[in-house]
């Protein structure tokens, strides 16, 4: 047994061999034949007149106690810390009392009795470590080698780590595409009003002004006429960005139908509103959209509403906004209608005309 044990040492760290090896026959044979030939080479030595039972029994005793502390030394050495290797560690320490005490005990004395409990005590713990390792590993080949099992719970867990950033990246995409317009990049229907909800009940706590604007596309269907859907497509991601470049970081841009938008204007009354909404109605009026050497024009009406005067849930923002965008539409199209008793009208020309509550320039 002490042999084997510095077998298996000087095997610590090795894999295991392949099944194929495992199972062939001339190993097993080879094994078998060696035990077979040390215990018949025993018995002959016994039985023989050359050596006493005794002297045996001090002598296989002595080399048992070299190999374990053989082993106890390489294990020590070696460094190993490994839980199984502890417990071979102690079984061996228990293994060579036990022969100490085989060797200096009398038969049948207290003393004997007590290396054979001694043996017993270390053959319990090894056959613990043993089946601890059968346990752990499911398998007797991998049984040695739990640094091996350790190394594959640690690729294990760096494949899971893995898994769960990938899952993170995906589920931060797949918000992002569930929060987003496919066509225009800007916020969709579904988050716009998600994020007015949140503005909306921000702005009751503190009591400050929140505005909303509507707007339409004015006949657009023509461009996708004239033009086709494809260019009409490229000319609402050009008014899309063009509207952007016209809001402030904290307001909200979302496309809420075809040629539909919503803007949410947090912190803003209706004049600061009708400022903004100027500012994207002259912007696109200006805009002239090259596509494929054809030069596209649209413009856009406007509505806008604020919250307090014109209600305080989101529903009643938009149903007020939308009216005033039909206004704008039933006035002739490409301007702001406000709502506000007291407000300017600029036409193309630049001309204000205080007193009227709309703003914008003649249809096209
Ligand atoms: P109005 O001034 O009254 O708003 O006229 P309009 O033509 O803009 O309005 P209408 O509701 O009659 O038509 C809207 C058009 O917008 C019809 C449709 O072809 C176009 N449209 C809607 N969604 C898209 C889209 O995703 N891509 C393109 N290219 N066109 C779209
Ligand atoms: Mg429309
Ligand atoms: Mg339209």
């Amino acid at each position: 047994m002490g042999a084997c044990f510095l077998v298996a040492l000087k095997r610590l760290g090795v894999s295991a061999d392949p099944p194929e090896a495992r199972r062939r026959p001339a190993i097993w044979g080879v094994a078998l034949a060696t035990i077979l030939a040390i215990n018949l080479g025993l018995a002959g030595l016994v039985l023989g007149p050359l050596v006493s039972v005794e002297s045996m029994i001090q002598g296989m005793e002595a080399l048992a106690l070299a190999l374990l502390v053989a082993g106890i030394i390489v294990i020590t050495l070696r460094c190993i810390r490994l839980s199984l290797m502890i417990i071979y560690l102690l079984s061996m320490a228990i293994f060579a009392q036990a022969s100490i005490a085989f060797m200096i005990a009398e038969h049948w004395s207290h003393l004997w009795w007590l290396a054979h409990v001694i043996f017993i005590t270390g053959f319990l713990l090894l056959s613990y470590g043993v089946v601890h390792s059968f346990r752990t590993t499911r398998s007797f080949c991998t049984v040695y080698s739990q640094a091996e099992v350790m190394q594959q719970l640690r690729d294990q867990q760096a494949q899971t780590q893995e898994a769960l950033a990938k899952l993170e990246v995906a589920n931060t995409r797949l918000t992002h595409q569930a929060a987003t317009d496919w066509l225009t990049g800007v916020a969709n229907r579904r988050q716009f009003m998600k994020q007015a909800k949140e503005e909306l009940a921000r702005a009751k706590r503190y009591d400050i002004p929140l505005s909303l604007l509507c707007l339409d596309l004015d006949h657009f269907k023509v461009v996708n006429d004239v033009h086709g859907h494809q260019v009409g497509d490229q000319v609402l991601k050009h008014v899309t960005s063009t509207m952007e470049n016209n809001l402030r970081p904290q307001d909200l841009l979302a496309r809420v139908g075809g040629e539909e938008f919503q803007v949410l204007l947090p912190d803003s009354d209706i004049h600061q509103a009708s400022e903004i909404a100027e500012r994207i109605r002259a912007s696109l009026h200006e805009l002239e959209i090259r596509l494929h050497d054809k030069v596209v024009k649209v413009t856009v009406s406007l509505g806008c509403a604020q919250r307090g005067q014109d209600g305080e849930d989101i529903d009643s923002l938009m149903r007020i906004g939308d009216q005033r965008l039909y206004e704008a539409k039933a006035l002739g199209r490409n301007r702001v209608v406000t709502g506000a008793s007291i407000w300017i009208q600029v036409d193309t020309q630049g001309v204000r005309d205080p007193g009227s509550r709309f703003k914008g320039g003649p249809d096209r």
